[in-house]
């Protein structure tokens, strides 16, 4: 340790940058907007069940958006739905993360080409971090895709954002 060596009373000292003591508090507990759009839903939901235990990963479901940090996107998004989305979207708090689960909220899924009532993926209203292909994709997907936002939070840095 050299010049630390013996300079303090106690072992209990760690030396980090601000950015990653925030990244770490941040990717550690990701609390997820709840609700569900389509089938997409129904692996979400087995996802928080006791074989896949989503809250190992900090990812606690809350009512409101504005205790959120995540949302995922789980489902079809209706023309109707995606205004609705966008304002869920919008009260929630920076640093905000987005989930696109499954194909319909990637591009349309089966409804691209004639779903008129159908947005080509939630990207056209909302910003998303990371895509989960499927239809539907699997519980571990989702969990996959977790890990990847995970990921990119811990490369975040806090002046590049300010600047
Ligand atoms: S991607 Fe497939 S499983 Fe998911 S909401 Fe669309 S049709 Fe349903």
């Amino acid at each position: 340790m050299g010049l630390l060596d013996q300079r303090f009373e106690n072992g209990n000292v760690f030396i980090t940058s601000v950015d990653n003591l925030l990244n770490w508090a941040r990717l550690s507990s990701l609390w997820q907007m709840q609700f569900g759009l389509a089938c997409c839903a129904i692996e979400m939901m087995a996802a928080s069940a006791s074989s896949f235990d989503i809250m190992r990963f900090g990812v606690i479901p809350r009512a409101t958006p504005r205790q959120a940090d995540v949302m995922f996107v789980a489902g079809t998004v209706t023309i109707k739905m995606a205004s609705r989305i966008k304002r869920l979207y919008d009260q929630m708090s920076e640093p905000r993360y987005v989930l696109s689960m499954g194909s319909c909220a990637n591009c349309g899924g089966p409804y691209w080409e004639h779903g008129y009532h159908v947005l080509k993926g939630v990207d056209r209203v909302i910003p998303v971090d990371v895509y989960i292909p499927g239809c539907p994709p699997r519980p571990e997907a989702l969990l996959e895709g977790i890990i990847k936002l995970q990921e990119k939070i811990r490369r975040e840095s806090l002046a590049k954002k300010s600047a």
